[in-house]
């Protein structure tokens, strides 16, 4: 089921706005989120427009925390963060996607939820780029 409107679904311009991309996973597809006060922070979207975690299977569920762990994973070994945040939101978007958050002792919002667009730091093509050949080569897959 995809839409239209949606920016996970057309990955287009819509989505390059505020994401960069990784590559497939299992369960969806891996982003860079392209405001990178947190260091190392990424989206995962589930592959289909569904719009919570109550509209798919225990299956595509447990595809989707296998693959959220998978990333978190690989964020602590790139980023060494003092502690990963995990937030599901999306209440204008309805496309089921998790927003992965390293969060840094000290460092920006430290001991405090996240703010969804902090629109502080954005970094170059090339910066984004080198990020996201490092989470493939972790996470083994392809854009
Ligand atoms: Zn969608």
């Amino acid at each position: 089921m995809k839409d239209n409107n949606c920016a996970y679904c057309t990955q287009g311009d819509l989505l390059d706005k505020f994401g960069y991309p990784v590559g497939k996973m299992d369960s969806g597809y891996l982003y860079i989120f392209k405001e990178q006060t947190k260091m190392g922070r990424v989206i995962l979207a589930y592959e289909d427009h569904v719009s919570e975690i109550v509209d798919i299977s225990d299956e595509e569920r447990n595809r989707f925390f296998f693959d959220a762990n998978k990333i978190a994973k690989a964020i602590h070994k790139i980023f060494s963060p003092s502690k990963v945040n995990y937030g599901m939101y999306g209440d204008t978007s309805c496309h089921l996607h998790m927003h992965i958050v390293p969060k840094y002792k000290g460092g920006d919002e430290w001991d405090s939820t996240f703010t969804m667009n902090p629109d502080k730091k954005y970094l170059s093509e090339n910066d984004y780029e080198e990020i996201a050949k490092i989470l493939r080569r972790e996470l083994n897959i392809s854009k």
